[in-house]
């Protein structure tokens, strides 16, 4: 892609695969902004609305699709998630590159607008690994544990849909691939 022309830029992958450090590391490079996308899930400890979600009650989230205001949707793992149309517009618009971290049917949606686009899947080496880092996160208990593992094997089935398949085995190495592929460089 040139990264001159301002794209979408999908990010997904299965829970604890790095995602979210590497759009909060992605949106450090000027010219790229994050999509803070609306969920009815509860805050996480840390999270604040309007950074890293905007938390909605279910009618207001139901509202939002009704008006059309959400470029896509999903429910994931029991909770409902979207994209603001005009968040992604005006980035766009602005001549900004804007990262969307979403699930593989929102992925998949996206990919049905016809936006200029580019995707990634970010991968654990194995799922040992994955199983280790959600562990080691501590945010999940069991039974969400549980929930969200089963989704893994329909994830990394989709991989091959995404335009790069990134594999996380090294943080670092991961973030500075993606950068270079989004022509923004990299580490220095
Ligand atoms: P989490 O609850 O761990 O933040 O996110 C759970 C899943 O929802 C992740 O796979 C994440 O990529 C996905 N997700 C977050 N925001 C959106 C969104 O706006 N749309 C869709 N389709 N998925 C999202």
């Amino acid at each position: 892609m040139s990264n001159k022309v301002p794209h979408v830029v999908v990010i997904s992958g299965p829970t604890a695969s790095g995602k979210t450090t590497l759009w909060r590391r992605l949106v450090q490079n000027p010219g790229v902004d994050f999509s803070v996308s609306v969920t009815t899930r509860s805050p996480r400890e840390g999270e604040k609305d309007g950074v890293d979600y905007r938390f909605l009650e279910q009618q207001e989230f139901d509202e939002l699709i009704d008006r059309g205001a959400l470029l896509e949707h999903a429910a994931v793992h029991g909770h409902s998630y979207g994209t603001l149309r005009g968040e992604v517009a005006a980035s766009l618009e602005a001549g900004r590159h804007v990262v969307l971290e979403i699930d593989v049917n929102g992925a998949h949606q996206v990919r049905e607008s016809g936006l200029p686009q580019v995707s990634f899947f970010i991968r654990p080496p194995s799922i040992e690994v994955l199983v280790e880092r959600l562990k080691a996160r501590g945010t999940e208990g069991s039974e969400e544990m549980d929930r969200r593992l089963e989704v893994v094997g329909q994830e990394l089935a989709q991989a091959e849909s995404y335009d790069y398949v990134v594999v996380n085995d090294d943080l670092e190495v991961m973030i500075a691939e993606v950068e270079t592929l989004l022509g923004l460089g990299g580490e220095a």
